[in-house]
């Protein structure tokens, strides 16, 4: 442990400790082929990938935003477009929407989960819609079931945002076979994380993921290298990164199962007014984010900055508040921004130890509110 006093919000060099023999293998022999674009690792991981989700299909791009972006795009999305978006999300994703120039039509989440409402979707669907984004935040499922069923009566693409949600499950599945695709991030600090950017795009719709190929790798045709059929762009994940990926991808249930039994630790030992956000009867999350709600979190802020303690908001502007998207807002969402006064991310690593979560509550449990 890396000084007995205070706790970091992710200890990513501790996570790399124990993978780097494994690493060092991987990495030298893509130095020793040298296929960094394209090279082998990148196809075996975005199999294995497509496997440990449970889909047919996967395939390796850029980043997180930019394979919501080829879900879009691949679907055909763009603009005169509407695209239904919770706002309590990361930013990326609408960016994704507003990249191929469709509308994005913000809706509230629930109060217990802070996870998308699927009665606010029902509500907010037009002749406009042309897809649903399911957001898995913190690392719990949102409700697929519900969103798909609303998806398909409507004939709308259901799409999810799975960047935190890496190995979560909902009624036993995990994302990607829901609706049109999934789209995860590799950003580092996520449950699979890469060592820099990287992304994927996972599906059962095999011609989905040759078109999202095409428009990935500059429009190029399958056969003939020569040949670009569409105008498309540069977004590949690079081949260190895939062989980094298939490192960590072997430890990805085990790194998911210390982070549910982390939170499990933080449920018993916080104090009765830090209320963690609910599990979904039928969802099993994977904690991407220990997320409570307190009231006076400046005051709980400061308790833990004095003591040494990291510590995150995810978010604390709700998307249709923010300046860049403001356009776009069609009046308040009150539970995502009561919510957004009140959410604080504790610290969470796979390699946390239990005394760190402890020390965290102890802290809590100091400061001054009844
Ligand atoms: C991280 C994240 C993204 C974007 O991923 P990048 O790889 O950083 O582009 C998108 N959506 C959510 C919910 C995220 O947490």
């Amino acid at each position: 442990m890396s000084g007995s006093a205070g706790v970091p919000f992710l200890d990513l060099a501790a996570v790399h400790l124990d993978l780097r023999d494994d690493l060092d293998v991987a990495w030298k022999e893509v130095l020793g082929h040298g296929r960094f674009i394209g090279g082998p690792e990148v196809a075996a991981f975005e199999a294995e990938f497509a496997a440990h989700c449970e889909v047919g299909h996967g395939i390796g791009v850029g980043n997180g935003t930019d394979a919501l972006e080829l879900i879009m795009a691949g679907l055909g999305i763009g603009q005169g477009d509407e695209v239904i978006v919770p706002t309590n999300t990361f930013v990326a994703t609408v960016e994704a929407v507003r990249a191929v120039g469709a509308r994005p039509r913000f809706v509230d989440v629930r109060p217990d989960t802070l996870l998308v409402d699927p009665a606010a979707v029902a509500a907010a669907i037009t002749p406009r819609t042309a897809a649903i984004m399911a957001v898995h935040l913190f690392g719990q499922m949102a409700d697929v079931d519900a969103l798909g069923r609303l998806a398909r009566s409507h004939g709308v693409a259901l799409v999810e945002d799975a960047a935190q949600a890496h190995g979560a499950r909902y009624m036993g599945r995990r994302p990607g076979g829901w609706g049109a695709a999934a789209a995860f991030s590799f950003y580092p600090g996520k449950n699979l994380g890469a060592l820099g950017d990287g992304g994927a795009v996972v599906s059962d719709d095999a011609q989905l993921i040759e078109r999202i190929r095409l428009l990935a790798d500059h429009g190029r045709s399958a056969t003939d290298r020569y040949a670009h059929e569409v105008s498309g762009r540069n977004s590949r994940l690079d081949t260190l990164q895939a062989a980094a990926l298939r490192v960590k991808l072997k430890r990805l249930d085990r790194m998911n199962e210390e982070r549910v039994a982390l939170v499990e630790r933080y449920r018993r030992n916080l104090p009765s007014w830090a209320v963690p956000v609910a599990e979904d009867p039928a969802a099993e999350p994977v904690y991407h984010l220990a997320v409570v709600q307190v009231p006076d979190r400046l005051t709980v802020t400061a308790a833990l900055d004095a003591a040494g303690i990291g510590w995150g908001l995810h978010y604390p502007v709700p998307c249709h508040r923010q300046p860049a998207f403001a356009e776009f807002a069609d009046g308040p969402l009150p539970v995502a921004e009561a919510a957004a006064e009140r959410i604080l991310s504790l610290p969470l690593s796979p390699t946390m130890a239990p005394e760190q979560v402890d020390l965290v509550c102890e802290v809590l449990h100091g400061v001054p509110i009844e």
